[in-house]
Order: C-alpha cells, then sequence, then structure tokens
C-alpha cells in the first residue's frame, strides 16, 4: 500500500499545483493557537494566517464552542423562505461596523463567490445593456472563479492561462504612492483617464482599498479613494471595496475605508469573518443599490446559493466577531506593526531585497527575484515557522490575536535568516 503522502501526491490537487511533480506537501495533525504541529510532532509557529484569515489563532476554544452548539441545534438549513437567528445576529453585528451607509448583507460561500455576487449586483443595480463593463487597478486579486480572475492583474494573475475566454475588463496602472508618502496627485491620473474614456459603458470600479494582498502586498494611499469616490459620483459609476483580506484589523482600522474615510457602493467581506474558522463571505451594499436591483427588470437579485447563510458560518462568525469586538486589538496590532517594522527594518541592507514594508498585521519583504518555494519552506519547517511567500514577496500576516511577542520575534528572525540565505542558494 501507498503511503499517504505518497497518496496525497499522487492523487489530490493542493492550489496551483501540477500534478506532474508538485513541492512536497507537509502533514499537519492539528493546530492550536498560533502553532501548526505536523504529523512529525514538529511545531512551526504560524506566520501566514492560513492565508489571512486565522487571526485568533487555531482552535480557539470560543469558536469551537460556537460550533458546537449550533451543530447542536442545526449545521444547515435552506434560506429561501426561511431564517434564523445567527443569520440574523450576524447581520445586525456587521452592519453595526461596516462603514454607516451599507444597509443590507448578502451571504455568500467563499470569498470568490461574493466577488461574483457584488460584480452581478453592480450589472443588476444599472439595468443597463450598455453597462456592463468594469475597471480596476494592477496587482489587484479578487479570486479564482471567472469574472474574480477578469478583475485579477492580468500579468501575475490567470489572464495568461485563460486568454480569451476572459470577459475584458480596463486596467489603469496600479497606484504608486505609498500608505505613508506624500500624497502625488499624478498617481490618480491614469484612473482618471481611463474612467473618463469608458464613462458610458462602467457599471463598476473594483478594487482592494489601501492592501493590494495576492496580487502584490502593495500599500497605496488613501487619497487615492477619494479621488476614485469623487469620480465615480461624478460619472454615475458604482464602486466596490473588496475588503476581503483587509478586514477585522488586518491593517490596524476595523475595515481599510476607514483609513481614507470614503464608502463604498458595495462592499466585500470574508476570510477573517469566520476567524478561518470555516469558509464563509458577505456583500454589503446601501439601500440605493438594493433599490436599484429590486427595481430592476429582473425585479430581484439573481443569485441564491445552496448553503447561503449557513447557520454553523454564521454562528462561528457572530462569535469571532464578537470575541474581535470585545479584545484590545487595535492595541494588539499596533504593537505587532512596531515590532515587526523594528525587527524586519535590517533586511533594507540585504543586497537582494527591493523593499522592506509593514501595515499593522501585515510585513513584507519584497526580494530582486522570486523566491525558489520549495527550498523556502523546507528551511522555513527546519526553522520551526511557517511562512509561503508568493513571487518575490515574503511576508509574514501572523494572527494576531494569538501570536505572542516571543512568537512574532521567532517569526521575524526566521523572515530575515532564510531572506538572508536566498544569496547563497
Ligand atoms: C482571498 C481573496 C479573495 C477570494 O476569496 P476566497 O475565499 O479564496 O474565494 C477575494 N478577494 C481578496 C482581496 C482576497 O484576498
Amino acid at each position: 500500500m501507498i503511503t499517504d503522502s505518497e497518496f496525497d501526491r499522487q492523487h489530490i490537487w493542493h492550489p496551483y499545483t501540477s500534478t506532474r511533480d508538485p513541492l512536497p506537501c507537509y502533514e499537519v495533525e492539528s493546530a492550536e493557537g498560533a502553532e501548526i504541529i505536523l504529523r512529525d510532532g514538529r511545531r512551526l509557529i504560524d506566520g501566514m494566517s492560513s492565508w489571512w484569515c486565522v487571526i485568533h489563532g487555531y482552535s480557539h476554544p470560543v469558536l469551537v464552542e460556537a460550533a458546537r452548539r449550533q451543530c447542536e441545534k442545526m449545521s444547515h438549513v435552506m434560506f429561501g423562505g426561511l431564517t434564523h437567528s445567527p443569520a440574523i445576529s450576524l447581520a445586525r453585528l456587521l452592519l453595526g461596523i461596516l462603514p454607516p451607509s451599507m444597509q443590507h448583507i448578502f451571504y455568500a460561500d467563499s470569498g470568490s463567490v461574493a466577488t461574483e455576487v457584488a460584480m452581478k449586483m453592480a450589472v443588476q443595480a444599472h439595468d443597463d445593456p450598455r453597462r456592463t463593463d468594469f475597471a480596476t487597478i494592477r496587482c489587484g486579486y479578487h479570486g479564482d472563479t471567472w469574472n474574480a480572475m477578469s478583475v485579477c492583474d492580468p500579468v501575475t494573475g490567470m489572464h495568461g492561462a485563460f486568454g480569451a475566454a476572459l470577459p475584458v475588463r480596463y486596467f489603469a496602472d496600479a497606484p504608486k504612492c505609498g500608505f505613508h508618502d506624500e500624497w502625488d496627485p499624478a498617481d490618480f491620473l491614469p484612473m482618471q483617464r481611463l474612467v473618463e474614456e469608458h464613462a458610458d459603458t462602467l457599471a463598476a470600479v473594483i478594487l482592494e482599498p489601501i492592501v493590494q494582498g495576492a496580487g502584490g502586498m502593495r500599500f497605496y494611499h488613501p487619497q487615492y479613494l477619494r479621488e476614485l469616490r469623487r469620480l465615480c459620483d461624478e460619472k454615475g459609476i458604482l464602486l466596490i471595496f473588496d475588503e476581503i483580506a483587509t478586514g477585522f484589523g488586518r491593517t490596524g482600522r476595523l475595515f481599510a475605508w476607514e483609513h481614507a474615510g470614503v464608502e463604498p457602493d458595495i462592499m466585500l467581506i470574508g476570510k477573517a469573518l469566520t476567524g478561518g474558522f470555516m469558509t464563509f463571505a458577505a456583500v454589503a451594499t446601501t439601500h440605493n443599490v438594493a433599490e436599484r436591483i429590486s427595481g430592476s427588470s429582473a425585479k430581484c437579485m439573481m443569485h441564491g446559493p445552496t448553503f447561503m447563510a449557513n447557520p454553523l458560518a454564521c454562528a462561528v462568525a457572530l462569535a469571532s466577531t464578537r470575541l474581535l469586538l470585545d479584545s484590545p486589538w487595535q492595541e494588539r496590532i499596533r504593537q505587532i506593526e512596531d515590532i515587526m517594522a523594528c525587527r524586519l527594518a535590517p533586511a533594507r541592507q540585504f543586497p537582494n531585497v527591493e523593499d522592506v514594508r509593514v501595515l499593522g498585521g501585515i510585513g513584507v519583504i519584497q526580494l530582486d527575484r522570486p523566491v525558489d518555494l520549495g527550498r523556502f519552506q523546507q528551511r522555513c519547517v527546519e526553522e520551526g515557522v511557517w511562512i509561503r511567500p508568493f513571487g518575490k514577496n515574503a511576508y509574514i500576516m501572523p494572527p494576531y490575536m494569538a501570536v505572542t511577542d516571543s512568537q512574532l520575534h521567532r517569526l521575524c528572525d526566521a523572515l530575515l535568516l532564510l531572506v538572508k540565505e536566498i544569496n547563497q542558494y
């Protein structure tokens, strides 16, 4: 009989992998707090929050208890014609912490599905066959489903593999003015031109506010969003903020729009919504958008997945969000930001490092070439940490409500060491 690890290698797809010669996968037995425990007993300090969602750490007793209680009542029931208290309590809580103009919640199964829903909403809200296009900025990431892919960065995203199968979108150069830089009005000109050129056909502009995540780990200037809000209003174009990665404190504010103080028409949340316990997402809209969809030719929002508003996911999301709001999250993220800023700074002197940047619970070392992932991961495991770079970015996004100072120091030390070693490969 082949071993589990051989079976996995031969028969199971992992994210973005080839079946022919996949890089090794490490088998996880369990995870608790900020640690991932491998089957062979080795413990790794988690620097990824399992792709940015596990904010309270793994197996948090409050979330486990919320799931257990909900399981005993009902883990699922359809949402057509039925409703339930986990969905209602969660929506009440969310509408209290989202931008004030958000008045309606659509629950979706994952971030990518939420992107699809938001784009459908924008088209339906216009209800105009000429207004079906979308604009965005380069270096973005909005998910892996069809329409979500179409607005991901056309170079680092999946346009190469899908070509003409993807709908054509309009891309403005990514903002260059960094979060802490002095604002340069020229930074907005590419978007200004793009929107003016296509003002009559755009349904919406979609982008990640402040932090572009999987498309490049870039932090841009809040003024960009203020300019964009003004322009969209002027042209009657909807503005969609994808806060799937930035939500629930990751950038130092509860949601990233707060850095700019401008509200979108449609907003997406996901990832940390359940504290990383399970997949779940939501799309919030203004009353105006909801009214326009309801008054459109279809008369209703044309989407309704099987597991919409899954009670188990709602119950865990409710527990996770309450746990966060009841904690000193803002203070903790500020401490983490300070530690990372201080401990990662020496990497600026390394010959292979282009940039070091930190915002909230995100610390990025940008290298001058793509990281050799297999080698890097092997060294991570040897050093007792879990960090998974992509492209030229080696970064840490620790589970901020679980990681201790000493764990964070070890993560930073390991990241510096591994980045330094790349020179010797
Ligand atoms: C991860 C992510 C998505 C996609 O979410 P999934 O749950 O992986 O489908 C969409 N937008 C942003 C900004 C993300 O970071």
